[in-house]
Order: structure tokens, then C-alpha cells, then sequence
């Protein structure tokens, strides 16, 4: 992982899997795979009487606690009704709540991923091609296979989706922003939460100096509402929500759209477009040359490949000693932070669209950017949030 620790880290429930983390990776984020946990529910508690209705309360907990303090008093209210304070699975899965409990979590950028089901899904994957049996000269050949068959998908999906759009579903300039951009799969979930927008009824509650608070009332279902505070700046045109759907997977969430829609705004800033969702975005592997795309190759490739050769004979030469290895670390820093600066600024030219947006670093996981200030000021407003839901 070039010498980077990774920011956040998806497991199944391993102990030794956790302390290897906690001892080699202390700064990266680690949170076990919810679907693997919320799947062993029927198994540990079907003794109980009512197991059923256990079952679904405990999941509304886990996934509809927007607050800490409402997960850990809606916890203590679920085990007393069906007196399951005893319970020694649920009381060791409490004790680790930080790392698995959505409400911990989600202000970190985790892709839309809660489980692991993404690396379930590239073992599918290679199953079609590989198999415990294969040989080592199989293995070869067969990687050179998903290689040809990953970059097959993508062309298509290319030809495709590149030069069209689908309809918005809405008559929003904001739902317009996105529409040129992003990949009709994303644009489709960035969709579904601007329909969303129709079940919520939004008010303002308080306002100084461009900063309004407000509060959005969503219908669930029949006779099931959940409330979300939601903050507005005028000036710096960004908008947070309790739900942390921004912060965690990249796209802006219905309670958002519904306020941005209640004040009348009708350009939001790049910031909640993610260039990762761009349906210009060239995946790494297409640039990992396989045996039979020779002839395809694209200039951005070609490139690709000509600095692949010439850093492969400065690592040759530089490898030879400790020295020279920290020196060319120290050069490819720099010569990275160089890189971005520079990107930054022709970035300052030109706005993101479909022709410009591109991904110069690959194994930079693009998040929305949440800074030290920014966080703290989230636990000012989690105070503010407080406050107020305790006003009559
Ligand atoms: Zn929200």
C-alpha cells in the first residue's frame, strides 16, 4: 500500500484480525461488517419468547439511532422490554458498539460500504476464472483473462452511458448538476434520494448570520416519522445532516435536497459532486496492460506504461542501497505534492465536467473533505442539536 496505512479498514467479527489492526495500523478506522453481524441475530436469540419482534426492534435500533446518546438510551430501552440484559452475545457486541454501530462510523467515508459483501463479490468474481486447482501457468493466463474481461465491461459500459444521460426525475437545477457527471448508476441513487425528498416535511427553526438550523419530519412508513436537524451556511453554501449519508457514502441525502429545496437554492457547490462518481473516470486496471489490448491502447495508457518502465529502472538502481532508497522516497513525496499542487491549480481553471474530470491519483480514496475544524465545529452542532431537541 506504498508505505500508507489505509484510512479505514472493513472485517468480519476476528480478534486477532482486530489486534493486528490496533497494533500495526493505529490511525486506520476499522469497523466490522454489519451484514455479518445482523445475520447471526435469528441463530443467538431464537430461544427467546417474541424472537421475532426482538429481531426487528434490534435492527431499528442499530440502523435508526442518529444520535450516540439516542443509540445507547434506545439499547438500554430494547434490552428491558424483552429482558435481555443477560444476554452475553448482545452484552459483548454493546461493549464494542464504536465499531460496528452506524451512528460511530458513518461520519467517516466508507463508499457506500457497511459489509464486506464488496470483496464477496470480487470472489465471485475470480471464481469464473481461477479455482483452488489451478496451476501457477493457469493462474497466469487466467489473470490475464480478467484483466481482458474487467476492461471489456468498462468499454462498454463506456460506449454506453458516455454520451448519454437519463432523465432527472425531478424539475431541480440541482438534480441537473449531477446528470452530465456522474455514472447512471450513480446518478440513479443521487435519483432516489431526490424522490425521497416528497416524504419529508421541512422547517426552519432558527437562523443567525446565514447559519439556519432546521428541522426535516420524514414518514417512514404509515404512521412511523423520523426527525433529522439539518444546518445550512449561506455563505459557504454547505449543508449537514444527522443522517451522515454525505460523509459516508458521497451522496447527498433526501432531508439535504428537502432544505436546499425549502431555501430556494438552486446551485449547489462542487463540493457534493465527488469526482469518483464520474462517468469519465478511468479504473486502475484499465491501465494494466493485458495480452490482447494491445491495439486498443489510449494515449492515457500508453503514458501509463512509458512511466511505468522508466521508475522501474530508477527503483532498479536506487533499491541497491538504504540510502538511496530513503532518498527516492523523500523525491516521489515531493514530486507528489508538486503533482497535486499543480492539479489544484489547473483545477482553479476549470470547473468539473464531463470532458475535464479526470483522476490523476488512483489510490487517493476521494472523500468528501471533512477538516479538523470542520469536526469540531460537527461536535458544536451536536451540542446546538441537543439543545434544541430538549426545547418544548
Ligand atoms: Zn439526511
Amino acid at each position: 500500500m506504498g508505505r500508507k496505512a489505509p484510512k479505514v479498514i472493513l472485517t468480519d467479527q476476528c480478534a486477532s484480525i482486530q489486534r493486528a489492526i490496533e497494533l500495526y495500523m493505529p490511525t486506520t478506522i476499522h469497523r466490522w461488517c454489519i451484514w455479518h453481524i445482523m445475520k447471526k441475530i435469528p441463530n443467538k436469540l431464537n430461544g427467546y419468547k417474541g424472537h421475532i419482534d426482538i429481531e426487528q426492534e434490534m435492527s431499528h435500533v442499530v440502523w435508526n439511532s442518529y444520535t450516540k446518546d439516542a443509540f445507547h438510551r434506545n439499547w438500554n430501552v430494547f434490552l428491558t422490554k424483552y429482558g435481555l440484559g443477560g444476554n452475553k452475545w448482545l452484552s459483548k457486541l454493546y461493549e464494542d458498539w464504536h465499531i460496528w454501530i452506524p451512528v460511530y462510523l458513518d461520519h467517516h467515508f466508507w463508499a457506500g460500504m457497511r459489509s464486506t459483501q464488496r470483496s464477496e463479490s470480487m470472489h465471485l468474481f475470480f471464481n469464473k476464472f481461477i479455482t483452488r486447482n489451478s496451476s501457477l501457468r493457469q493462474f497466469v493466463k487466467q489473470y490475464d483473462n480478467c484483466l481482458a474481461s474487467r476492461e471489456q465491461i468498462e468499454r462498454e459500459f463506456d460506449v454506453a452511458y458516455f454520451y448519454t444521460v437519463i432523465p432527472c426525475a425531478t424539475k431541480s437545477a440541482i438534480g441537473a448538476q449531477f446528470q452530465h457527471v456522474y455514472t447512471h448508476e450513480k446518478f440513479m441513487e443521487v435519483q432516489a434520494q431526490f424522490r425521497g425528498k416528497v416524504n419529508c416535511i421541512t422547517r426552519s427553526m432558527h437562523s443567525t448570520l446565514g447559519f439556519t438550523t432546521y428541522e426535516v419530519i420524514e414518514q417512514v412508513f404509515n404512521s412511523t416519522f423520523n426527525k433529522f436537524f439539518i444546518t445550512y451556511d449561506a455563505v459557504s453554501r454547505e449543508v449537514k445532516c444527522q443522517c451522515l449519508l454525505f460523509e459516508s457514502r458521497g451522496i447527498l441525502c433526501h432531508h439535504s435536497i428537502s432544505i436546499l429545496s425549502f431555501d430556494r437554492v438552486d446551485n449547489m457547490t462542487l463540493k457534493y459532486i465527488l469526482e469518483r462518481w464520474s462517468k469519465n473516470i478511468k479504473r486502475r486496471h484499465t491501465h494494466i496492460k493485458s495480452s490482447q489490448d494491445e491495439p486498443l491502447l489510449e494515449p492515457r495508457s500508453k503514458r501509463f506504461d512509458e512511466l511505468v518502465f522508466q521508475s522501474h529502472n530508477i527503483c532498479e538502481f536506487e533499491s541497491e542501497s538504504e540510502e538511496l532508497t530513503r532518498i527516492l522516497h523523500w523525491e516521489f513525496d515531493k514530486v507528489m505534492a508538486e503533482m497535486q499542487e499543480y492539479k489544484e491549480r489547473s483545477k482553479g481553471k476549470s470547473s468539473l465536467c464531463h470532458e475535464k474530470a479526470t483522476l490523476s491519483d488512483v489510490n487517493e480514496l476521494q472523500s468528501p473533505h471533512v477538516s479538523k475544524q470542520e469536526a469540531g465545529s460537527r461536535t458544536d452542532l451536536d451540542q446546538t442539536w441537543k439543545k434544541r431537541s430538549q426545547m418544548p
